[in-house]
């Protein structure tokens, strides 16, 4: 089965085309369209994303529809059936709020033949509300007008799900596999999942304030660095580390930070919940720099402050994600959203879960893009090496599916497609009555 997959939720769109065949996954095509726009504020602006997104979608799906070879123009001498305009009357009313979508959704349906797709995939929820819609209505009008079932994602399963990209984390034995303990950070989310299978979840903490990449992008505009702030941060900690030789990596264990008089807290570190709150750290660094004089705010300044606020979000989500894993005996823990990005957070998730020994199988599994026959490494998976007495597997996704993209709703919407457990709601979605929730909980 081929699906056809539409991530809105903030300011990425993302547009996807997943291939299930004979029990393997094939990624047709995968582009994300980065909003820039967004660069000189430091920050989303939900309807300027959504604008971004209504220019953007059709000229991605083009794009992702000829790089899976399913883009057929029509017959040019064919002129559009009575039938063709009635149809275009029902898209108007579905898209009757996205009139620069309209605009050229139907010259684009007018020009190319319904494509060789199974199912549409959209995420209807958590995210933006006005990005949400766009993406919605957007599916809702081509499910309508080719005749394809449409399957509602929710973006925080997506981020969890992407890692089952990797064939052998599939096929692993839901008895080892099971139950998982997830981490999804992004910019607008940091949340703790139990998942005992696929499709049955339950976030056991969260955050109460700031996500932890909100945290990341808030201190990167303090510090007068660019936005999305994360990736910056992290590049900036990491060179100042290889050039200074500070390799004791995590406050928390065995060693200190040797990094003085610049300690930033670690907000409910000791809490006794699986919670989590940024806000005062980000408040720490604004102090922080706000009581320094100008001209002592050097680059050496900046680059220790980026070590300190990468290691102290990594601190508090190790400590609580391992305390998570540890009280709900899980034998898994899965990483996702734009965060788990992070090199140094990987390295020492990976550290942190095999204490006997350093040394630990990497596994890499490839998986063919059909575009440039090349082969492309999907997920990542840190296994225990048997012999050793380890058994919390940490798995995390390839670092470019880790931000918002649509493969990851495409891979969610294939374990979807029929209804799990709880989620039996989600058969009755169909064009006419698919809505967005930007409050939408994963496993409610
Ligand atoms: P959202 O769902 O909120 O749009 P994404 O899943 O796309 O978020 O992730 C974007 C967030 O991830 C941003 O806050 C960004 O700063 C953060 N991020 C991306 N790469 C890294 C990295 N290497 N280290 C830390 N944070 C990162
Ligand atoms: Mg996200």
């Amino acid at each position: 089965m081929k699906i056809l997959a539409i991530e809105t939720s903030c300011d990425d769109t993302g547009v996807a085309i997943l291939e299930r065949k004979s029990g393997k996954f094939k990624v047709l095509s995968n582009i994300v369209s980065s909003q820039t726009i967004h660069q000189n504020y430091g920050g989303v602006f939900p309807m300027m994303a959504k604008r971004e997104h209504q220019v953007n979608l059709v000229p991605v799906l083009i794009r992702v529809l000829k790089q899976a070879k399913l883009a057929n123009p029509k017959p040019e001498t064919r002129n559009p059936k009575p039938e063709t305009n009635s149809k275009f009357k029902i898209i108007n009313s579905i898209l009757e709020r996205e009139p620069e979508l309209l605009k050229q959704l139907l010259p684009f349906l007018e020009k190319y033949e319904k494509p060789d797709i199974d199912a549409i995939a959209v995420t209807n929820g958590p995210g933006l509300e006005p990005c949400l819609w766009i993406g919605v209505n957007f599916a809702r009008a081509l499910s309508f007008y080719w005749n394809i079932p449409i399957i509602p994602v929710n973006h925080i399963e997506g981020h969890i799900l992407v890692s089952f990209l990797n064939p052998k984390l599939y096929t692993l034995n839901p008895k080892r596999a099971f139950p998982a303990m997830c981490l999804v950070v992004s910019g607008g989310h940091t949340q703790l999942v139990l998942m005992k299978k696929i499709g049955d979840y339950k976030i056991i903490g969260e955050t109460r304030d700031d996500a932890a990449g909100e945290c990341f992008d808030k201190c990167a505009k303090i510090l007068g660095l660019g936005y999305p702030g994360g990736p910056i941060i992290a590049k900036i900690a990491d060179d100042f580390k290889l050039k200074e030789k500070l390799t004791k990596v995590s406050k928390l264990g065995d060693s200190k930070l040797e990094i003085q008089n610049l300690s930033l807290p670690r907000p409910m570190l000791n809490s006794k919940d699986y919670d989590f709150s940024f806000s005062g750290l980000k408040t720490a660094v604004l102090y922080a720099v706000r009581d320094k004089k100008q001209d002592t705010i050097t680059k050496k300044y900046v680059s220790k402050m980026c070590v300190e606020v990468q290691q102290s979000i990594i601190d508090v989500l190790l400590k609580k994600t391992l305390q998570a894993a540890k009280d709900y005996k899980v034998k898994t823990i899965i990483l996702g959203g734009g965060v788990s990005a992070n090199k140094e957070l990987r390295k020492q998730f990976t550290l942190k879960t095999s204490p006997i020994s350093k040394s630990f199988q990497k596994e890499k599994i490839a998986v063919k893009e059909n575009t440039k026959d090349k082969k492309e490494e999907v997920a990542v998976c840190y296994k225990t090496d048997g012999r050793q007495n380890r058994s919390i597997n940490v798995v995390f996704p390839d670092p470019k599916f880790s931000t918002d993209n649509g493969l990851m709703i495409a891979v969610a919407a294939y374990f979807n497609r029929k209804p799990f457990g709880k989620l039996k709601a989600r058969k009755k979605a169909s064009w006419k009555n698919l809505e967005a929730n930007a409050n939408l909980r994963v496993g409610e």
